[in-house]
């Protein structure tokens, strides 16, 4: 049919037919290639040779939620365990804008110079609640993640906190396992997931600024006391003195502490990631730590701690989500917040009669 506006009227303008037949495929997704499956001998074959696209598929089965990609993943990590162990790991912290990446960067890429090969994983707590991650993005570490022998890996962005930490627990065993000599656990300082990146690392870095009139102000206490060492970033141009007088503060806040369980003094340094001043120091006050706490014992006895802490944290989690899963509580739960919510019942009774009817249900199985 003849349309309107082809008419004289709107000469200069053409309307042309239809497409009658619209594709219902998109025939992109045909050339899409399918990913091979492995078994999990194959994944840890693979992973015992270091092959970074087995390893990086590995950790996205031992990151996702389905149940079938866990019992995989949890076959691999076991195949895995007895090839751990092997690396120095460190946990790095601070706040947004304190230079977290630029330093992880040169930093990293001076232990790649030296010959070692580094995993970068992180655990972002602000991915819980947006669903996106600010840590651990390739392009943030631009020249270390151009380095082969250096593997980077976003935060798991999925669950809690407990849940995403213990997936990056679980990421470090495969990563020492595929030869990874240096693992680097980071997190962002807003005093969240430092407890649980401090109890999967052999030495707690914390990064500091100078020069912002509140040095001491605003870091948790908590924070401080877990740091084996604090270093003081952005140490260049004006900033110099500020970062020393900075440094002078902190090893006075730090006389404050009871002494640490290791018997380890924690250092503070200052620093340039960006132009790349006092690197070296930084790592030789790392490799300094290790020598100490292994001639003492308390290397090993903090690894062990840290599996003991681990088992619990899994059993914790395996319960809650068992529970959670449940059908008889998933279709109870909001019934019994009602009732709280309108003061029926108290707190209490409404969790014991929600923990007893899961207790039936599981009998009943
Ligand atoms: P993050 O949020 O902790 O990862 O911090 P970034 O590494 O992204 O750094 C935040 C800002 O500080 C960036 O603009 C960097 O260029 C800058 N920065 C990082 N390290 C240094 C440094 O050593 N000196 C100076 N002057 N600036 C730095």
């Amino acid at each position: 049919m003849e349309h309107p506006e082809n008419s004289e009227q709107y000469k200069g303008l053409k309307v042309n037919q239809g497409v009658t037949d619209v594709p219902t495929v998109n025939p992109y997704l045909k050339r899409r290639i399918q990913r091979k499956s492995y078994t999990p001998s194959e994944f840890v074959e693979g992973i015992l040779k270091r092959n970074i696209t087995i390893l990086s598929q590995a950790v996205t089965l031992v990151e996702s939620s389905k149940y079938e990609h866990q019992q995989i993943a949890q076959e691999v990590i076991e195949k895995c365990l007895p090839h751990s162990g092997r690396s120095v790991r460190i946990g790095i912290t601070g706040v947004p804008g304190a230079g977290k990446s630029t330093s992880i960067d040169v930093f990293g890429t001076h232990l790649i110079r030296e010959g070692r090969k580094l995993a970068v994983l992180a655990i972002d707590p602000s991915s819980e609640r947006s669903k996106g991650s600010i840590l651990g993005d390739k392009t943030r570490m631009e020249t270390l993640s151009r380095e082969k022998n250096a593997f980077i890996r976003p935060s798991p962005s999925a669950g809690s906190l407990g849940g995403v930490a213990r997936k990056t627990r679980e990421t470090i065993v495969l990563c020492e396992a595929a030869g990874f000599d240096t693992v680097f656990v980071e997190t962002v300082g807003v005093g969240q997931s430092e407890t649980a990146v401090h109890s999967m690392v052999d030495f707690f870095l914390l990064i500091q600024l100078a020069g912002t009139g509140d040095e001491l102000q605003g870091i948790k206490r908590g924070i401080m006391e877990m740091a084996d060492g604090i270093i003081i970033n952005k140490a260049d141009g004006d900033n110099v003195e500020k970062a020393k007088l900075a440094a002078a503060q902190f090893r006075n806040a730090l006389h404050l502490f009871p002494p640490t369980e290791s018997g380890w003094v924690p250092k503070v340094l200052t620093y340039s990631g960006y132009y790349n001043i006092g690197i070296k120091e930084i790592w030789d006050m790392v490799c300094e730590y290790i020598r100490f706490t292994k001639e003492s014992g308390y290397f090993d006895y903090k690894r062990t701690e840290q599996s003991k802490y681990w088992m619990y944290e899994s059993i914790n989690d395996t319960l809650r989500d068992t529970f959670y899963h449940n059908p008889v509580v998933e279709k109870m739960l909001g019934f019994t917040e009602k009732q709280v919510l309108s003061n029926e019942i108290s707190s209490f009774v409404a969790a014991k009669r929600m923990i007893d009817l899961f207790l039936d249900d599981l009998a009943k199985r």
